[in-house]
């Protein structure tokens, strides 16, 4: 019944908006500092950054697909896509040293990162079982409110976790971009011009973690609203 709510609409209208401005951001920032030559490819970058900071063991890989690139604080490894890995471009230096950059936050144990990655698996489960606890608890209030109710705060509760994930995930991200901006800087990597790019880019990125906090913080609104809601019903 909810699935088709309008009043879902209302509540995911703004983070909805908010992400394609920050996608469109990113695709044009990409695009064009894509095509400024910085006379370094994204992985030779990478590695200069990683071994300027002694992480020698921190391997670099190629990942597959567009913005693909990530760092596994598990393996130790630097994934970078292969137009950042290969690209000799602006774009691809900058979001090469934002992932150095989440190298340098693991080695230094910076907390963020590690309360980030604990929540991983949480994460993984809450996103899909939140709604389906939440779906059950409502169909179980109608016969058995009680215990629908406690089914469906469950759900809630699995949408907090996922929510909490994307807010913490908002100074991780922005302190790698710093870190990145820092050391690109520091190591005369990247001039004046291209320090422009580097900020275009990574800005408009974080931009799409802020939407994915803000989505995430509406929907947990949502459900707890519809909530609400049906505990109203049973009165
Ligand atoms: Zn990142």
């Amino acid at each position: 019944m909810f699935f088709f709510d309008p009043l879902y609409l209302l509540f995911a209208l703004p983070a909805l908006l908010l992400g394609l401005y920050a996608q469109i951001k990113v695709q044009s920032a990409m695009g064009r500092y894509s095509r400024v030559p910085a006379g370094t490819s994204g992985a030779q970058a990478a590695r200069t950054l990683l071994d300027a900071n002694t992480l020698y063991d921190v391997q670099i890989e190629e990942s597959h697909g567009f913005l693909s690139d990530h760092y596994d604080p598990v393996k130790r490894v630097l994934r970078l896509s292969p137009q950042v890995a290969r690209g000799n471009s602006v774009a691809s230096v900058g979001v090469a040293a934002h992932e150095a950059g989440h190298a340098l936050q693991h080695a230094t144990g910076y907390w963020p990162l590690q309360i980030r990655t604990g929540m991983v698996p949480v994460v993984q489960f809450g996103s899909w079982l939140g709604p389906l606890i939440f779906l059950l608890g409502w169909l179980v209030s109608g016969f058995e409110p009680k215990l629908g109710t406690s089914l469906a705060w469950a759900g809630v509760l699995a949408f907090a976790g996922v929510a909490a994930f994307a807010i913490v995930t908002l100074p991780v991200e922005l302190d790698a971009s710093r870190r990145a901006k820092t050391m690109l800087q520091r190591y005369f990597m990247i001039d004046q011009r291209g320090m422009a790019g580097v900020n275009a880019v990574l800005d408009a990125a974080a931009l799409t973690y802020v939407a994915a906090a803000v989505q995430a913080i509406f929907t947990l609104l949502y459900y707890v609203f519809l909530l609400s809601g049906f505990s109203r019903r049973r009165r």
